[in-house]
């Protein structure tokens, strides 16, 4: 149930957060576009705005879903009033530290989990392409968390350079790939890039440039982007990150490489790893515990705010 109703607080958490979410008109377009919400249900970033327009400050610096998030920005993206719901996020987790919901150990576990679960979804994805359609369960899950990913160019020969067809060369033309000059830019900026050796931008665009065709389209990695566009937003060059691996999936599946099926197997295997992961989000902040628990917090909640 709501604590309270505050236009005061409302107001200042439009101020300090800075995502205009007195604008939302509650059209549940960000929902839509949510990845984490599509998978599992449980991520309405309608509703964390809704917090903030209410002026619910600790309904929205309690709520678990702050830390479901992968910070992808397609919310703001699809906004069509220019509501940033993933703005809001980041400075409510930020309150959520500040205030002591969330103990820096617990703040700094919960990324050493997200970068590890990287690997978990990778995994998952070769558990497809080795058409294996079982269910998900949680052994596999937490062995692969704690599983690295074997490296990609150790199987790499020169002879592989430069073997790419022309439906493979023309969609790294259309994505303009030859401009990339390896700034990094796409890779700092991509909210999956947590460990490199699982999933980089820029690894990927260079194996591209270097027409590593087979290797890239059998590859799990082009499988966890999750189609953002942030790559895309900040290159210099004005390379089209997110078209090329969005292009690279269709070719893998165009090339009969692999079925026309897959990508439903692949979304039905994420769903089963997000859902474990929220699980374990849960577990490791007990959020509305930690809230009642914070007595001896010297602030008033308005001070926090
Ligand atoms: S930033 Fe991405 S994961 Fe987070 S609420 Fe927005 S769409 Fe969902
Ligand atoms: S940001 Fe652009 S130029 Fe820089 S590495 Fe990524 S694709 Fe290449
Ligand atoms: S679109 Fe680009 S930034 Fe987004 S997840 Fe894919 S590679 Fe990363």
């Amino acid at each position: 149930m709501f604590s309270f109703l505050n236009p005061n607080m409302r107001q200042r958490i439009e101020l300090a957060a800075n995502a205009d979410s007195s604008m939302c008109w509650n059209c549940s377009s960000c929902d839509a576009e949510c990845p984490v919400e599509i998978a599992t249900d449980r991520l309405r970033p309608q509703r964390i705005v809704r917090f903030a327009t209410l002026g619910l400050f600790e309904e929205l610096i309690t709520s678990p879903e702050i830390w479901y998030c992968l910070t992808c920005r397609r919310c703001n993206r699809v906004c069509p009033n220019l509501v940033k719901p993933e703005t809001l996020i980041r400075y409510a987790r930020s309150a959520a530290v500040r205030c002591g919901v969330v103990s820096y150990e617990a703040a700094r576990a919960y990324y050493d989990l997200f970068r590890r679960f990287q690997r978990v979804r990778w995994h998952a994805v070769h558990h497809c392409l080795h058409d294996d359609d079982e269910p998900i369960s949680d052994a596999p899950w937490y062995s692969w968390l704690d599983t690295p990913i074997p490296d990609a160019m150790d199987s790499i020969s020169s002879q592989r350079l430069f073997n790419s067809n022309d439906l493979f060369r023309q969609a790294a033309k259309g994505a303009d790939l030859s401009r990339c000059f390896t700034c990094g830019e796409c890779s700092s900026a991509c909210p999956v890039a947590g460990e490199r050796s699982v999933f980089d931008p820029r690894f990927i665009f260079r194996m591209a440039n270097l027409g590593l065709a087979e290797e890239l389209l059998m590859s799990p990695s082009i499988w966890l982007c999750v189609q953002c566009g942030r790559c895309t937003e900040v290159c210099p060059q004005l390379v089209d990150g997110c078209g090329m691996i969005a292009s690279l999936r269709e070719l893998a599946v165009r090339d009969g490489r692999l079925d026309e099926d897959f990508a439903l197997r692949v979304q039905n295997a994420q769903k089963q790893v997000y859902m474990r992961l929220l699980d374990e989000i849960d577990e490791l902040f007990e959020l509305k515990a930690s809230f009642r628990n914070q007595a001896a917090c010297p602030l008033t909640l308005a001070e926090c705010a």
